[in-house]
């Protein structure tokens, strides 16, 4: 099984990656590991070279707007994933929390989007506090989902039920957070998306339900949740899952 979503390159893994990747190759996890930045990126690709639990996913975190320069990291950012073998790009998206350049990150998400049709690549989407403008945003790129020219992903959802079916009726894909254990949104969301639209996710080292670090890890409690909120066989639900990830993330085999 595939945690889409991590941030390994946190400091709070410093030192810990070697153990961490003996751990995940133990267990059968494999880990996407999602880049926030041009530096970011970076040390995502020198992981991702060394351990072979970690793929690597590189993206432009929709903060970077707030910097003077923001405008050549993007282009930075685009031949960053261009000329690199990677499985998807993540993380991107619209934030309304960190700051209103609203302008600004629409600008860049939108490049994203087109990054992803025309790379064929999955695209792990932030939405906080900016569900409506994404599915607006997606939704002018219906067509190109339909076809799966695009693969969009919701990665933490925090959509409303109504928010939750209008993505889902555009084709996307939605991964569950391993904080499902703890919050109600996070439980309704897995009753309401099928089973076929799933992945797992982490975000380590954030999410945690303990006062621990978050590790990739926990998606082996994740998928037990979901189960039982689904009433339905663990075994069932990782066969479909992982018909997921093999549909979605062909590199990854
Ligand atoms: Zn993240």
């Amino acid at each position: 099984m595939i945690d889409v979503h991590a941030h390994l390159t946190n400091k709070k893994f410093e030192g810990k990656l070697k153990n961490l990747n003996t751990e995940l190759k133990k267990k059968g996890i494999k880990v996407i590991c999602a880049g926030l930045n041009f530096e970011d990126n970076k040390k995502v690709l020198k992981i991702c070279s060394k351990y072979d639990a970690f793929f690597p996913a590189l993206g432009f975190y929709p903060d970077i707007v707030e910097k003077s320069e923001w405008k050549q990291e993007l282009k930075d950012v685009i031949n960053q994933i261009k000329s690199n073998n990677i499985v998807a790009i993540s993380e991107v998206g619209i934030d309304y929390k960190i700051n209103k350049k609203k302008e600004e990150q629409k600008i860049a998400f939108k490049k994203m989007i087109e990054l992803g049709i025309e790379l064929e690549l999955p695209l792990i989407i932030h939405s906080r506090w900016s569900v409506g403008r994404v599915i607006a945003m997606l939704k002018e790129y219906e067509e190109k989902i339909k076809k799966k020219r695009l693969i969009p992903i919701l990665h933490a959802f925090s959509g409303n039920e109504k928010e939750v079916f209008k993505a889902w009726e555009l084709g996307c894909y939605f991964s569950i957070p391993s904080n499902i254990e703890k919050v109600p949104q996070k439980q309704v969301l897995a009753e309401l998306v099928p089973t076929n639209k799933l992945f797992l996710e982490t975000d380590s080292p954030y999410m945690s339900v303990n006062s621990e670090i978050n590790t990739p890890t926990s998606i082996l409690n994740t998928v037990i949740k979901i189960a039982e909120i689904k009433r339905m066989p663990v075994e069932d639900l990782i066969i479909q899952i992982e018909k997921n990830e093999k549909k979605v993330f062909k590199k990854i085999s």
